[in-house]
Protein backbone atom coordinates (compact mmCIF):
# COMPACT_ATOMS: atom_id res chain seq x y z
CA UNK A 1 0.00 0.00 0.00
CA UNK A 2 1.78 3.43 -1.10
CA UNK A 3 0.46 6.27 0.56
CA UNK A 4 -0.56 7.86 -2.46
CA UNK A 5 -4.22 8.02 -2.58
CA UNK A 6 -4.05 4.94 -0.95
CA UNK A 7 -3.26 2.66 -3.88
CA UNK A 8 -2.22 -0.74 -3.61
CA UNK A 9 1.04 -2.12 -5.03
CA UNK A 10 -0.65 -3.54 -8.21
CA UNK A 11 -2.02 -0.25 -8.64
CA UNK A 12 0.56 1.80 -8.68
CA UNK A 13 2.59 -0.46 -10.69
CA UNK A 14 -0.70 -0.43 -13.50
CA UNK A 15 -0.76 3.66 -12.95
CA UNK A 16 3.28 4.33 -13.32
CA UNK A 17 3.30 1.81 -16.30
CA UNK A 18 0.35 3.77 -18.28
CA UNK A 19 1.78 7.08 -17.36
CA UNK A 20 5.24 5.94 -18.68
CA UNK A 21 3.03 5.18 -22.14
CA UNK A 22 1.45 8.52 -22.38
CA UNK A 23 4.15 10.11 -21.86
CA UNK A 24 6.83 8.79 -24.10
CA UNK A 25 4.32 6.93 -26.79
CA UNK A 26 0.89 9.43 -26.48
CA UNK A 27 2.66 13.02 -26.15
CA UNK A 28 5.17 12.10 -29.09
CA UNK A 29 2.29 11.64 -31.58
CA UNK A 30 -1.12 13.75 -30.12
CA UNK A 31 -0.56 16.46 -32.19
CA UNK A 32 -0.78 14.83 -35.35
CA UNK A 33 -3.39 12.14 -34.24
CA UNK A 34 -5.70 14.66 -33.58
CA UNK A 35 -5.14 16.85 -36.84
CA UNK A 36 -5.60 13.55 -38.95
CA UNK A 37 -7.85 11.54 -37.09
CA UNK A 38 -5.58 8.91 -37.07
CA UNK A 39 -6.73 5.75 -34.76
CA UNK A 40 -4.30 4.87 -31.77
CA UNK A 41 -3.50 0.67 -33.10
CA UNK A 42 0.03 1.76 -31.86
CA UNK A 43 -0.97 2.93 -28.47
CA UNK A 44 -3.19 0.08 -27.91
CA UNK A 45 -0.60 -2.44 -28.71
CA UNK A 46 1.92 -1.06 -26.26
CA UNK A 47 -0.93 -1.09 -23.84
CA UNK A 48 -1.80 -4.56 -25.05
CA UNK A 49 2.66 -5.35 -24.37
CA UNK A 50 2.57 -3.74 -20.79
CA UNK A 51 -0.58 -6.28 -19.77
CA UNK A 52 -2.49 -3.11 -19.18
CA UNK A 53 -5.17 -3.71 -21.82
CA UNK A 54 -7.61 -5.87 -20.02
CA UNK A 55 -6.59 -5.19 -16.78
CA UNK A 56 -10.22 -4.84 -15.74
CA UNK A 57 -11.16 -7.97 -16.76
CA UNK A 58 -11.60 -10.86 -14.67
CA UNK A 59 -8.22 -13.13 -14.38
CA UNK A 60 -9.89 -16.13 -15.96
CA UNK A 61 -10.54 -15.04 -19.14
CA UNK A 62 -7.15 -13.37 -19.47
CA UNK A 63 -7.59 -9.87 -17.98
CA UNK A 64 -5.51 -8.56 -14.26
CA UNK A 65 -8.73 -9.21 -12.51
CA UNK A 66 -7.95 -5.36 -11.18
CA UNK A 67 -11.37 -3.98 -11.73
CA UNK A 68 -12.95 -1.11 -12.80
CA UNK A 69 -10.66 1.22 -10.94
CA UNK A 70 -7.45 -0.46 -12.80
CA UNK A 71 -9.00 1.10 -15.91
CA UNK A 72 -9.40 4.90 -14.58
CA UNK A 73 -6.18 4.62 -13.14
CA UNK A 74 -5.15 4.17 -16.99
CA UNK A 75 -7.51 6.15 -18.62
CA UNK A 76 -6.47 9.24 -16.40
CA UNK A 77 -2.99 9.01 -17.33
CA UNK A 78 -3.70 8.49 -21.10
CA UNK A 79 -6.03 11.39 -20.48
CA UNK A 80 -3.32 13.54 -19.16
CA UNK A 81 -1.49 13.25 -22.82
CA UNK A 82 -4.65 13.13 -24.91
CA UNK A 83 -8.17 12.68 -24.44
CA UNK A 84 -9.22 10.89 -27.68
CA UNK A 85 -6.47 8.36 -26.79
CA UNK A 86 -7.83 7.89 -23.68
CA UNK A 87 -11.47 7.71 -25.20
CA UNK A 88 -10.16 4.80 -27.48
CA UNK A 89 -8.98 3.04 -24.86
CA UNK A 90 -12.09 3.70 -22.05
CA UNK A 91 -15.02 3.10 -24.33
CA UNK A 92 -13.53 -0.45 -24.77
CA UNK A 93 -14.05 -1.10 -20.84
CA UNK A 94 -17.54 0.97 -21.52
CA UNK A 95 -18.22 -1.79 -23.70
CA UNK A 96 -16.99 -4.99 -22.01
CA UNK A 97 -18.17 -4.53 -18.66
CA UNK A 98 -21.34 -5.18 -19.90
CA UNK A 99 -20.51 -8.88 -21.10
CA UNK A 100 -18.61 -9.36 -18.29
CA UNK A 101 -21.92 -8.76 -16.03
CA UNK A 102 -24.92 -10.25 -17.97
CA UNK A 103 -22.91 -12.46 -20.72
CA UNK A 104 -23.58 -16.48 -20.56
CA UNK A 105 -20.10 -18.43 -20.20
CA UNK A 106 -20.13 -19.01 -23.40
CA UNK A 107 -20.26 -15.54 -23.92
CA UNK A 108 -17.55 -14.39 -21.82
CA UNK A 109 -15.27 -17.69 -23.32
CA UNK A 110 -15.64 -16.64 -26.79
CA UNK A 111 -15.12 -12.43 -26.28
CA UNK A 112 -13.53 -11.71 -23.15
CA UNK A 113 -10.26 -12.92 -23.48
CA UNK A 114 -9.44 -11.57 -27.22
CA UNK A 115 -10.23 -8.27 -25.16
CA UNK A 116 -8.18 -8.63 -22.68
CA UNK A 117 -5.22 -9.39 -25.11
CA UNK A 118 -5.97 -6.86 -27.13
CA UNK A 119 -6.74 -8.51 -30.36
CA UNK A 120 -10.03 -7.06 -30.12
CA UNK A 121 -11.20 -3.99 -29.18
CA UNK A 122 -15.26 -3.68 -28.44
CA UNK A 123 -18.14 -0.45 -28.89
CA UNK A 124 -21.13 -0.19 -26.90
CA UNK A 125 -24.11 1.82 -28.83
CA UNK A 126 -27.78 2.87 -27.83
CA UNK A 127 -28.14 6.15 -29.16
CA UNK A 128 -30.44 7.22 -32.43
CA UNK A 129 -30.78 10.12 -34.58
CA UNK A 130 -34.05 10.93 -32.68
CA UNK A 131 -33.24 8.99 -29.34
CA UNK A 132 -29.86 11.16 -27.08
CA UNK A 133 -30.82 11.80 -23.88
CA UNK A 134 -33.99 10.33 -24.61
CA UNK A 135 -32.91 6.89 -25.00
CA UNK A 136 -36.37 5.45 -24.60
CA UNK A 137 -37.12 6.61 -28.03
CA UNK A 138 -35.13 3.95 -29.66
CA UNK A 139 -36.54 2.33 -33.38
CA UNK A 140 -34.13 0.03 -34.39
CA UNK A 141 -35.66 -3.09 -34.29
CA UNK A 142 -34.70 -7.00 -33.41
CA UNK A 143 -37.39 -8.92 -34.74
CA UNK A 144 -37.24 -12.78 -33.59
CA UNK A 145 -37.27 -15.42 -36.84
CA UNK A 146 -37.28 -19.03 -35.52
CA UNK A 147 -33.80 -19.17 -33.58
CA UNK A 148 -32.27 -15.87 -35.29
CA UNK A 149 -32.70 -12.10 -34.88
CA UNK A 150 -32.90 -9.81 -37.57
CA UNK A 151 -31.86 -6.48 -37.25
CA UNK A 152 -32.41 -3.42 -38.96
CA UNK A 153 -31.91 0.04 -37.67
CA UNK A 154 -29.20 3.34 -37.45
CA UNK A 155 -27.31 3.82 -34.20
CA UNK A 156 -25.00 7.07 -34.16
CA UNK A 157 -21.72 8.77 -32.95
CA UNK A 158 -20.52 5.51 -31.70
CA UNK A 159 -17.40 5.28 -30.52
CA UNK A 160 -14.75 2.71 -31.77
CA UNK A 161 -17.19 2.10 -34.62
CA UNK A 162 -15.52 0.28 -37.82
CA UNK A 163 -12.22 0.16 -35.50
CA UNK A 164 -14.10 -2.67 -33.19
CA UNK A 165 -14.57 -6.32 -33.42
CA UNK A 166 -17.22 -6.59 -31.10
CA UNK A 167 -20.20 -4.37 -31.06
CA UNK A 168 -23.03 -4.47 -27.74
CA UNK A 169 -26.04 -2.74 -29.32
CA UNK A 170 -29.58 -2.13 -27.80
CA UNK A 171 -32.33 -2.82 -29.87
CA UNK A 172 -36.43 -3.13 -29.58
CA UNK A 173 -37.58 -6.41 -30.24
CA UNK A 174 -41.05 -5.50 -30.28
CA UNK A 175 -42.49 -2.38 -32.08
CA UNK A 176 -45.57 -2.44 -29.30
CA UNK A 177 -44.07 -2.45 -26.89
CA UNK A 178 -41.30 -0.18 -28.04
CA UNK A 179 -38.71 0.88 -24.63
CA UNK A 180 -40.18 -2.13 -22.84
CA UNK A 181 -38.55 -4.54 -25.50
CA UNK A 182 -35.46 -3.36 -24.92
CA UNK A 183 -32.90 -5.99 -25.14
CA UNK A 184 -28.85 -5.94 -25.81
CA UNK A 185 -27.16 -8.04 -28.70
CA UNK A 186 -23.75 -8.53 -28.83
CA UNK A 187 -23.02 -8.39 -32.84
CA UNK A 188 -19.57 -9.31 -34.74
CA UNK A 189 -18.35 -6.73 -37.20
CA UNK A 190 -18.09 -9.46 -40.27
CA UNK A 191 -22.05 -10.19 -39.96
CA UNK A 192 -23.39 -9.49 -43.03
CA UNK A 193 -26.02 -7.19 -43.13
CA UNK A 194 -24.02 -5.38 -40.82
CA UNK A 195 -22.16 -1.98 -42.19
CA UNK A 196 -20.76 1.73 -40.64
CA UNK A 197 -21.31 5.23 -41.86
CA UNK A 198 -18.07 7.31 -42.63
CA UNK A 199 -15.85 8.71 -39.97
CA UNK A 200 -17.63 11.21 -38.34
CA UNK A 201 -15.43 15.22 -38.26
CA UNK A 202 -15.31 16.20 -34.72
CA UNK A 203 -14.53 18.94 -32.82
CA UNK A 204 -12.29 17.44 -30.28
CA UNK A 205 -11.27 13.36 -29.44
CA UNK A 206 -9.90 13.61 -33.06
CA UNK A 207 -7.84 10.55 -32.34
CA UNK A 208 -11.15 8.54 -31.02
CA UNK A 209 -13.61 7.36 -34.27
CA UNK A 210 -16.99 7.91 -33.78
CA UNK A 211 -19.30 6.47 -37.08
CA UNK A 212 -23.02 4.83 -37.14
CA UNK A 213 -23.11 1.64 -36.91
CA UNK A 214 -26.21 0.56 -39.99
CA UNK A 215 -28.25 -2.50 -39.76
CA UNK A 216 -30.14 -3.96 -42.48
CA UNK A 217 -31.92 -7.38 -42.22
CA UNK A 218 -28.67 -8.22 -40.34
CA UNK A 219 -29.51 -11.89 -38.85
CA UNK A 220 -28.02 -13.19 -35.65
CA UNK A 221 -28.45 -16.44 -33.59
CA UNK A 222 -30.30 -15.97 -30.65
CA UNK A 223 -27.41 -16.65 -28.49
CA UNK A 224 -25.91 -13.74 -29.37
CA UNK A 225 -28.74 -11.88 -26.94
CA UNK A 226 -27.04 -10.51 -23.93
CA UNK A 227 -29.09 -10.50 -20.98
CA UNK A 228 -32.67 -11.42 -21.43
CA UNK A 229 -35.66 -9.89 -23.71
CA UNK A 230 -36.68 -6.45 -22.28
CA UNK A 231 -33.50 -6.07 -20.25
CA UNK A 232 -31.80 -3.68 -22.57
CA UNK A 233 -31.76 -0.73 -20.37
CA UNK A 234 -30.85 -2.63 -17.20
CA UNK A 235 -28.13 -3.58 -19.37
CA UNK A 236 -27.37 -0.35 -20.69
CA UNK A 237 -27.95 1.35 -17.08
CA UNK A 238 -25.36 -1.03 -15.69
CA UNK A 239 -22.60 -0.47 -18.10
CA UNK A 240 -23.15 3.59 -17.87
CA UNK A 241 -22.71 3.32 -13.69
CA UNK A 242 -19.96 0.48 -13.35
CA UNK A 243 -18.07 1.50 -16.23
CA UNK A 244 -18.81 4.49 -18.84
CA UNK A 245 -18.91 7.28 -16.10
CA UNK A 246 -15.91 6.29 -14.36
CA UNK A 247 -14.49 5.80 -17.50
CA UNK A 248 -15.59 9.60 -18.57
CA UNK A 249 -14.74 11.02 -15.50
CA UNK A 250 -11.49 9.57 -15.56
CA UNK A 251 -10.73 10.93 -19.08
CA UNK A 252 -12.03 14.09 -18.18
CA UNK A 253 -9.85 14.67 -15.27
CA UNK A 254 -7.09 13.13 -16.94
CA UNK A 255 -7.20 16.19 -19.36
CA UNK A 256 -8.01 18.79 -16.73
CA UNK A 257 -4.76 17.54 -15.14
CA UNK A 258 -2.96 17.78 -18.01
CA UNK A 259 -4.22 21.51 -18.88
CA UNK A 260 -3.12 22.15 -15.15
CA UNK A 261 0.89 21.03 -15.53
CA UNK A 262 0.83 22.27 -18.57
CA UNK A 263 -0.21 25.74 -17.30
CA UNK A 264 2.05 25.63 -14.65
CA UNK A 265 5.42 25.09 -16.30
CA UNK A 266 4.65 27.72 -19.10
CA UNK A 267 3.61 30.33 -16.08
CA UNK A 268 7.17 29.68 -14.38
CA UNK A 269 8.60 30.75 -17.91
CA UNK A 270 6.68 33.22 -19.36
CA UNK A 271 7.84 36.40 -18.68
CA UNK A 272 5.95 39.65 -18.68
CA UNK A 273 6.72 42.97 -17.31
CA UNK A 274 9.64 41.94 -16.10
CA UNK A 275 8.33 38.97 -14.14
CA UNK A 276 7.56 35.36 -14.56
CA UNK A 277 3.61 35.30 -14.86
CA UNK A 278 3.44 32.64 -12.01
CA UNK A 279 4.14 35.66 -9.83
CA UNK A 280 1.31 37.52 -10.45
CA UNK A 281 -1.73 36.86 -8.10
CA UNK A 282 -4.55 36.82 -11.03
CA UNK A 283 -2.52 34.18 -12.34
CA UNK A 284 -1.49 32.02 -8.63
CA UNK A 285 -5.71 32.56 -7.92
CA UNK A 286 -6.31 30.77 -11.77
CA UNK A 287 -3.89 27.62 -10.73
CA UNK A 288 -4.71 27.16 -7.05
CA UNK A 289 -8.61 26.57 -8.24
CA UNK A 290 -7.43 24.36 -10.90
CA UNK A 291 -5.73 22.28 -8.37
CA UNK A 292 -7.87 22.47 -5.75
CA UNK A 293 -11.30 21.52 -7.74
CA UNK A 294 -9.04 18.66 -9.98
CA UNK A 295 -8.05 17.10 -6.43
CA UNK A 296 -11.57 17.39 -5.18
CA UNK A 297 -12.58 15.36 -8.82
CA UNK A 298 -10.06 12.50 -8.23
CA UNK A 299 -10.96 12.05 -4.88
CA UNK A 300 -14.74 11.51 -6.03
CA UNK A 301 -13.69 9.64 -8.83
CA UNK A 302 -11.42 6.94 -6.84
CA UNK A 303 -13.77 6.67 -3.92
CA UNK A 304 -16.99 5.77 -6.67
CA UNK A 305 -14.25 2.99 -8.26
CA UNK A 306 -13.34 1.36 -4.82
CA UNK A 307 -17.14 0.84 -4.18
CA UNK A 308 -17.93 -0.27 -7.48
CA UNK A 309 -14.58 -2.96 -7.18
CA UNK A 310 -15.93 -3.49 -3.77
CA UNK A 311 -19.15 -4.71 -4.47
CA UNK A 312 -21.67 -1.96 -4.26
CA UNK A 313 -24.77 -2.07 -6.15
CA UNK A 314 -25.85 1.30 -6.31
CA UNK A 315 -23.87 3.58 -7.38
CA UNK A 316 -25.95 5.37 -9.46
CA UNK A 317 -25.91 9.15 -7.69
CA UNK A 318 -22.43 8.81 -6.99
CA UNK A 319 -21.64 7.87 -10.78
CA UNK A 320 -23.66 11.07 -11.76
CA UNK A 321 -22.40 13.43 -9.60
CA UNK A 322 -18.50 12.16 -10.43
CA UNK A 323 -19.60 12.64 -14.29
CA UNK A 324 -20.93 16.09 -13.70
CA UNK A 325 -17.96 17.22 -11.71
CA UNK A 326 -14.94 15.59 -13.13
CA UNK A 327 -16.18 17.02 -16.71
CA UNK A 328 -17.26 20.75 -15.28
CA UNK A 329 -13.69 21.13 -13.82
CA UNK A 330 -12.12 19.80 -17.34
CA UNK A 331 -14.00 22.35 -19.23
CA UNK A 332 -13.09 25.11 -16.78
CA UNK A 333 -9.73 24.00 -16.11
CA UNK A 334 -8.91 23.90 -20.14
CA UNK A 335 -10.83 27.43 -21.09
CA UNK A 336 -8.00 28.84 -17.59
CA UNK A 337 -5.83 26.71 -19.12
CA UNK A 338 -5.51 28.85 -22.51
CA UNK A 339 -6.08 32.51 -20.74
CA UNK A 340 -2.89 31.54 -18.61
CA UNK A 341 -0.97 31.00 -22.28
CA UNK A 342 -2.46 34.50 -23.52
CA UNK A 343 -2.27 33.99 -27.52
CA UNK A 344 -0.18 31.30 -27.33
CA UNK A 345 -2.79 29.38 -25.84
CA UNK A 346 -5.11 29.53 -28.82
CA UNK A 347 -2.62 28.68 -31.45
CA UNK A 348 -2.10 24.84 -32.39
CA UNK A 349 2.30 24.57 -31.21
CA UNK A 350 0.68 24.15 -28.16
CA UNK A 351 -1.35 21.52 -26.45
CA UNK A 352 -3.91 23.42 -24.23
CA UNK A 353 -6.38 24.04 -27.20
CA UNK A 354 -6.24 20.47 -28.15
CA UNK A 355 -7.12 19.59 -24.63
CA UNK A 356 -9.89 22.70 -24.43
CA UNK A 357 -11.77 21.33 -27.90
CA UNK A 358 -11.79 17.20 -25.67
CA UNK A 359 -12.73 18.29 -22.56
CA UNK A 360 -16.39 19.88 -23.96
CA UNK A 361 -17.49 16.35 -24.90
CA UNK A 362 -17.01 14.98 -21.75
CA UNK A 363 -19.71 17.71 -20.38
CA UNK A 364 -22.12 16.26 -23.49
CA UNK A 365 -21.93 12.28 -24.12
CA UNK A 366 -22.10 9.39 -21.73
CA UNK A 367 -25.36 11.50 -20.52
CA UNK A 368 -25.06 15.56 -20.82
CA UNK A 369 -24.46 17.09 -17.74
CA UNK A 370 -28.05 18.42 -17.58
CA UNK A 371 -29.40 14.89 -17.71
CA UNK A 372 -26.77 13.91 -14.89
CA UNK A 373 -28.08 16.35 -12.54
CA UNK A 374 -31.38 15.09 -13.13
CA UNK A 375 -30.26 11.70 -12.16
CA UNK A 376 -28.72 13.00 -9.07
CA UNK A 377 -31.99 15.02 -8.58
CA UNK A 378 -34.32 11.74 -8.67
CA UNK A 379 -31.58 9.59 -6.42
CA UNK A 380 -31.89 12.25 -3.96
CA UNK A 381 -35.61 12.30 -3.70
CA UNK A 382 -35.96 8.74 -3.62
CA UNK A 383 -33.58 8.42 -0.52
CA UNK A 384 -35.70 10.37 1.15
CA UNK A 385 -38.75 8.88 0.16
CA UNK A 386 -37.04 5.79 1.64
CA UNK A 387 -36.01 7.44 5.17
CA UNK A 388 -39.70 8.81 5.57
C1 LIG B 1 -18.41 12.25 -29.70
C2 LIG B 1 -19.60 11.46 -29.23
C3 LIG B 1 -19.46 10.12 -28.96
C4 LIG B 1 -20.57 9.37 -28.55
N1 LIG B 1 -20.42 8.03 -28.33
C5 LIG B 1 -21.52 7.26 -28.10
C6 LIG B 1 -21.40 5.84 -28.00
O1 LIG B 1 -20.30 5.27 -28.09
N2 LIG B 1 -22.52 5.12 -27.82
C7 LIG B 1 -23.75 5.69 -27.71
O2 LIG B 1 -24.74 4.97 -27.58
N3 LIG B 1 -23.90 7.05 -27.78
C8 LIG B 1 -22.81 7.84 -27.97
N4 LIG B 1 -22.94 9.23 -28.05
C9 LIG B 1 -24.25 9.84 -27.88
C10 LIG B 1 -24.36 10.67 -26.61
O3 LIG B 1 -24.49 9.86 -25.47
C11 LIG B 1 -25.53 11.66 -26.80
O4 LIG B 1 -25.05 12.64 -27.71
C12 LIG B 1 -25.97 12.31 -25.51
O5 LIG B 1 -26.58 11.37 -24.67
C13 LIG B 1 -26.95 13.47 -25.75
O6 LIG B 1 -27.92 13.20 -26.72
P1 LIG B 1 -28.13 14.25 -27.91
O7 LIG B 1 -26.81 14.57 -28.45
O8 LIG B 1 -29.14 13.69 -28.85
O9 LIG B 1 -28.71 15.56 -27.22
P2 LIG B 1 -30.25 15.87 -26.87
O10 LIG B 1 -30.80 14.76 -26.08
O11 LIG B 1 -30.95 16.27 -28.12
O12 LIG B 1 -30.08 17.13 -25.93
C14 LIG B 1 -29.96 18.47 -26.42
C15 LIG B 1 -29.89 19.41 -25.22
O13 LIG B 1 -31.11 19.31 -24.47
C16 LIG B 1 -30.83 18.97 -23.11
N5 LIG B 1 -31.88 18.10 -22.60
C17 LIG B 1 -32.42 17.00 -23.20
N6 LIG B 1 -33.36 16.46 -22.42
C18 LIG B 1 -33.39 17.21 -21.28
C19 LIG B 1 -34.15 17.15 -20.07
N7 LIG B 1 -35.05 16.19 -19.85
N8 LIG B 1 -33.91 18.08 -19.12
C20 LIG B 1 -32.99 19.07 -19.32
N9 LIG B 1 -32.25 19.17 -20.43
C21 LIG B 1 -32.45 18.26 -21.40
C22 LIG B 1 -29.47 18.25 -23.16
O14 LIG B 1 -28.83 18.31 -21.91
C23 LIG B 1 -28.76 19.04 -24.23
O15 LIG B 1 -28.23 20.22 -23.69
C24 LIG B 1 -21.84 10.00 -28.42
C25 LIG B 1 -21.96 11.37 -28.66
C26 LIG B 1 -20.86 12.11 -29.07
C27 LIG B 1 -21.03 13.57 -29.35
Amino acid sequence: MTMRYLLTETQNQIRESARRIADEKVKPVRAEYDEKGIFPWDIIKHLSDANLYGSYIPKEYGGLGEGIFSAALITEQLGRACGGIALAYSANAFATTPIILFGSDEQKNKYLPEIASGKKIAAFAITEKQAGSDVSAIKSTAIQDGDHYVLNGVKQWIINAGEAEVYVVVFITDVERKARSATAFIVDKDTPGFTFGPKDNKMGIRASTTRSLIFQDCRIHQDQMLGKVGQGFRVAMKAFDFASRPGMSAQALGIAQGALDEAVAYAQQRIQFAQKISSFQAIQIMLADMAAQIEASRLLLYHLCRLIDGGEQNVTKLASMCKVLCSDIAMKATTDAVQIFGGYGYMKEFPVEKMMRDAKVTQIYDGTNQIQRLVIATEMTKEFARQK
